[in-house]
């Protein structure tokens, strides 16, 4: 630590929870992916879903897989700080990663929907801040559900009627991006959190940072 510069600089903040919800295809994901490459302070909240395993997923990194005896166990046993019905898959954020992260003064991400966020905001509005990611048209979204080539026509025109569904909840949150471009997205999205990092009231060491840089000869 730099002597020079009063004690209390050093003193952590309060840790950030980040929600990005969007509809599939929106570009939630990617622009997740390269806010964790870049951003070190930042980890990823992996939550627990009774959804089948796409190929190329792994347990425990992009969800813990369980089935719905195990589901309903983290239910019972109160370990999830929300969960809900999506795609008719349960799906529930995991609450020790949460404790863990904001003791450390380390910020979590989370991949949630929206009925995930209300929840959250019930119990942490505090620490949280939401992001909605809106597609540039409903055609471009349909393209790149195509492009993915992940998923079937069924599938595909079932996520472009969730879709709208999910969009009806953008005033819910506290900042609504267009995805017209991703590195722009990115952008905004660092900017937002930057932002929110120095709140006054997420740096608990400022008072007596003040304090002490006015005391001082
Ligand atoms: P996918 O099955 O495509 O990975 O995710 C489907 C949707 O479920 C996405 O919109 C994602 O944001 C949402 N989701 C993923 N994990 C959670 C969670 O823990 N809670 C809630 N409420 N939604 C989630």
């Amino acid at each position: 630590m730099d002597p020079s510069k009063p004690a209390a600089l050093s003193r952590r903040r309060r840790g950030l929870l980040i929600v990005l919800s969007s509809p599939s295809g929106a570009g939630k994901t990617t622009i997740s992916r390269m806010l964790l490459e870049i951003d070190r302070g930042i980890t990823m909240s992996v939550s627990a879903t009774t959804r089948p395993k796409r190929p190329g997923e792994v347990d425990d990194v992009h969800y813990h897989f369980v089935d719905d005896a195990g589901f309903k166990a983290l239910i019972d046993d109160g370990e999830l700080a929300e969960w809900a019905y999506v795609f008719d898959h349960r799906y529930g954020t995991p609450k020790a990663p949460i404790k863990a992260a904001l003791k450390a003064g380390s910020d979590i991400l989370f991949d949630i929907d929206w009925q995930g966020t209300q929840q959250l905001e019930a119990g942490m509005g505090e620490d949280l801040v939401s992001i909605f990611i809106l597609p540039p048209s409903m055609a471009e979204l349909d393209r790149r559900l195509h492009a993915r080539a992940t998923d079937n026509e069924d599938v595909i025109a079932d996520r472009m009627r969730r879709a709208a569904s999910e969009i009806g909840h953008w005033a819910e949150y506290d900042y609504v991006l267009i995805n017209e471009d991703m590195e722009r997205c990115l952008e905004e999205v660092k900017a937002i959190v930057a932002a929110e990092r120095l709140k006054r009231t997420r740096q608990p060491g400022l008072v007596a940072f003040v304090r002490e840089l006015v005391e001082r000869p």
